[in-house]
């Protein structure tokens, strides 16, 4: 079984964000940029399948700019066999992406396709939903166990009060929780051998999807400034100041 996993390049989650002077977007001028985490577990993920012997081979699939090549490449450290870059313009919508990826699944032919549950950029949670949609193949979303058993694919769901159990047919499409598993570092040999494997290039165009957005970006604010946080010498001046300036105490 062949596995196609979409990876999004954004900002990496240590970077404090900033906003750019004129509000219009987030700043990326300078800014450190990884691999999205749920989309690095869904490698990892993959990874472990091809490990086990259930999976045959590992492709990742990255739409986006020249840079997103960086990402792919730490998929290829990580253990994919192969990467397909679709150069598009950054920051195409969920459903451009979508698009893209269906387009893919129709050569590729993945018995499972694995996304992140969400971007961590956009916090869009879509795409994967959309993709099963336009291939009209079963989907799993968040999930935290994932078994195939023979033409079956068992999830587990982590949903308000418990666990949730899907049994799918394959092919299927899933996105990865946090829980999932633990990523593995890329050591150095394997971050070398990655600078070999095939990385193939194609565009938006190749594939006959225009990429566009129904979405228009109005304007982005930074959090509001919290004035910093003081020590208090004793129980009794707690008390003090949470009863005559926080006024949170009678
Ligand atoms: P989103 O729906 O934007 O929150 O993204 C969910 C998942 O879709 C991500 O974790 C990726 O697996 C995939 N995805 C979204 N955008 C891209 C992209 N530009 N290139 C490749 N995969 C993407």
């Amino acid at each position: 079984m062949k596995l196609l996993v979409a990876v999004k390049r954004v900002i990496d989650y240590n970077v404090k964000v900033r906003v750019k002077a004129d509000r219009s977007d987030v700043d990326l001028a300078n800014v450190k940029m990884a691999l999205n985490p749920f989309c690095e577990i869904a490698v990892e993920e993959a990874v472990r399948l091809k490990e086990q012997g259930v999976a045959s081979e590992v492709v990742v699939v990255s739409i986006g700019g020249k840079a997103c090549q960086e990402q792919l490449r730490t998929a290829l450290a990580l253990g994919a066999d192969r990467a397909i870059q679709v150069e598009a313009p950054d920051s195409p919508d969920a459903l451009s992406v979508a698009r893209i990826l269906a387009k893919i699944a129709e050569t590729e032919q993945p018995g499972l396709i694995l996304l992140g549950k969400q971007a961590i950029d956009s916090d869009n949670n879509q795409t994967g939903q959309m993709l099963a949609a336009l291939l009209n193949r079963p989907q799993a979303t968040f999930a935290s166990e994932v078994k195939v058993e023979g033409e079956h694919l068992l999830v587990t769901r982590e949903v308000d009060g418990g666990l949730q159990t899907l049994k799918l047919t394959l092919p299927a499409v899933v996105t990865t929780d946090l829980r999932l598993n633990e990523p593995r570092y890329a050591s150095l040999p394997n971050i070398m051998k990655a600078k070999k494997k095939p990385l193939e290039v194609k565009t938006a165009e190749d594939l006959g999807v225009t990429v566009g957005s129904k979405i228009r970006l109005l304007g982005v604010e930074p959090p509001a400034e919290r004035s910093a946080g003081i020590k208090v010498g004793s129980v009794a001046e707690l008390v003090e100041k949470l009863r005559n300036e926080a006024k949170v105490i009678a």
